[in-house]
């Protein structure tokens, strides 16, 4: 398992940055951040993504029960706003 470390989601196809700590240019399905392009760091792109209403990058794969919150709590981020 592969966890994205701005949004917590677990599905990505490689980890983030390899042992040499180069990007996967791996773009996660979840928050759609791009690991090696986007330059905002990830609590920037979390910010952004939460206020937008965290939308899926790929709604196609998003789980029917998915929680934001709990999702976020996995990386250890507690949300200080409800969920939309
Ligand atoms: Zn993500």
């Amino acid at each position: 398992m592969n966890s994205c470390p701005v949004c917590g989601y677990d599905g990505l196809n490689a980890p983030p940055f390899d042992e040499e700590g180069n990007p996967s240019y791996d773009i996660c399905n979840c928050c759609g951040y791009e690991f090696g392009f986007d330059e905002e760091n990830f609590d920037e792109y979390r910010l952004k993504w939460l206020t937008s209403g965290t939308k899926w990058f790929n709604p196609k794969v998003q789980p029917k029960d998915w929680i934001a919150s709990e999702q976020l709590l996995k990386i250890g981020v507690r949300l200080d706003i409800p969920d939309a």
